[in-house]
């Protein structure tokens, strides 16, 4: 029983103090544990469950936008790191090093891959030779390493899994088409399936990927106002391939270079999920991403014919849900905290009383409605609970980052707002980038993006006053 109790109280209100909060329930909920490591995490069975859901839902995506997966070595020697300039430059500051084989000191560096452009371009550049060869859409899941300066599990692990995609096309336009609908296809991944809804836009020149003519983002908003840029599409031009050699001869003959894209989201999604749907009771999933949609509780599970009729209920739920019985010795209301921490969407209760009654109870962990259903009505009803729960649960998320977006018009409102408010801000700006360091310095926001979707604010750049040209939204980032 003491055991159980601490269990309870363990978790960190989330407004007291939002990062304890986060780590509460990536420990309770059972989705990491720490590794002996630094900055590297264990994704125990049910965060990597959470992730298989993701992998599975985007996988199949991929393959019917005619996308193929491949493997690439995971070491990068030092010299193909070095072709592209801005890359390089770019990661420099975040590769790890292998100098040694065993005893013996490599002749060449290689690094731990942090992306894979590098891998690709070599490889391009060998099996194309004419416009027939294009375009090579290759997707590759696998874990990349950066080492980065500060760590939290999920949101920026020194490794971390994701799925990169490189593509090779022949004209510009189909590289920028590319880039685009796999921005759209990362935004159906949040919003229809992690009801997470996001922010499509385009990255400014500092903040985009090195090496890219172009980087296109989707933001996120996290429960305490803070942004999250949740998934990137690059867009390089010919950039790699004129420093790779990437040609291919056109239908006239002449030798062409390529056009190239890359696009990765990674094991971060699991942490917007947390901090977007979360609450002080745990982890609140969607259920078209959560491994377990209902879990079943019997009550007085000792009296007859309870346990059968559990998992009787259990085999009939099977055929359309993701379902699971806890049967162990634990009592009624341990269990109920323990799913609600790990936020199984749907709870079905069922004990003698019920049974004398052919019913069940019910119970929403996003609203914590209950509702008592006739035993001949679970086929009907549990899947228009659990449709209505992925439903309100992105309506949810979209009303409270509504609700956390200002505007802002002068440098005194940004100031403001930035200080007092935290979310998005929206406000113009000229293009230079001059301003931009202006803002992060003074104001304390980064540029998150200049969304697709543009509305004039005013006609004066909120920093120098000059002709703006864009809308940007602005904030705090992870
Ligand atoms: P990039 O290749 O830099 O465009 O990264 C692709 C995506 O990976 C970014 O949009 C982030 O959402 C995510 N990401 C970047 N760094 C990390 C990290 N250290 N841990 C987890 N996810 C990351
Ligand atoms: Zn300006």
């Amino acid at each position: 029983m003491a055991k159980e109790k601490k269990f309870v109280e363990a978790i960190t209100a989330m407004d007291v103090d939002f990062a304890q909060w986060y780590t509460d329930i990536v420990k309770k909920a059972e989705l990491v544990d720490y590794s002996s490591v630094k900055g590297c995490m264990i994704i125990r069975p049910y965060g990597y469950a959470i992730w298989e859901n993701i992998q599975k839902y985007l996988d199949s995506r991929l393959k019917e936008l005619g996308h193929e997966n491949v493997y690439m070595p995971m070491f990068i020697p030092e010299s193909l790191l070095q072709k592209e300039k801005d890359h390089v430059e770019g990661f420099a500051p975040e590769v790890a090093w292998v100098t040694h084989g065993g005893h013996e000191e490599l002749t060449e560096r290689l690094c731990v891959r942090p992306t894979s452009e590098t891998l690709f371009c070599d490889h391009y550049a060998k099996i194309v030779q004419s416009y027939n060869d294009l375009p090579k859409l290759y997707n590759q899941w696998c874990s990349v390493v950066r080492w980065e300066k500060t760590t939290r599990p999920f949101l920026r692990t020194t490794e971390f899994l994701w799925q990169e995609g490189h593509t090779i096309h022949a004209t510009a336009e189909e590289a920028q088409e590319e880039t685009i609908r796999i921005l759209n296809l990362y935004a159906e991944l949040c919003e229809n399936v992690l009801a997470i809804p996001v922010i499509k836009g385009q990255k400014t020149e500092k903040e985009k990927f090195a090496g890219a003519h172009a980087t296109y983002t989707i933001e996120s908003l996290m429960h305490d106002g803070k942004a999250l840029q949740s998934g990137t599409s690059h867009n390089f031009g010919d950039g790699f391939a004129r420093a790779f050699g990437i040609q291919y001869s056109d239908k006239t003959g002449k030798q062409q270079y390529v056009h190239q894209t890359s696009w990765g989201v990674t094991t971060r999604l699991i942490g917007a999920l947390i901090m977007v749907h979360g609450d002080d009771s745990g982890l609140k999933l969607p259920p078209k991403i959560a491994p377990t949609q209902v879990i079943i509780v019997p009550i007085a599970q000792h009296k007859e014919g309870v346990l059968e009729k559990a998992t009787e209920l259990k085999n009939r739920i099977g055929n359309f849900a993701r379902v699971k019985l806890d049967s162990s010795d634990k009592m009624p209301g341990w269990k109920f905290n323990e799913y609600e921490m790990k936020g199984v969407p749907l709870r079905l209760e069922v004990g003698p009383k019920d049974i004398e009654n052919n019913q069940v109870v019910l119970v929403r962990r996003d609203t914590r409605e209950k509702e008592i259903v006739s035993m001949n009505e679970l086929e009907n009803r549990i899947p228009q609970i659990l449709e209505d729960i992925q439903n309100s649960m992105l309506e949810s998320a979209r009303k409270l980052r509504d609700e956390k977006t200002y505007t802002a018009v002068t440098m005194e409102e940004f100031k403001d707002i930035a200080d007092n408010k935290p979310g998005f801000i929206k406000a113009m700006w000229c293009g230079e980038t001059a301003c931009e360091e202006k803002i992060k310095e003074v104001v304390g926001v980064t540029s998150r993006c200049m969304p697709f979707e543009q509305e004039h604010l005013s006609d004066k750049c909120i920093c120098c006053g000059k002709e703006a040209k864009h809308m940007v939204y602005w904030g705090k980032a992870y």
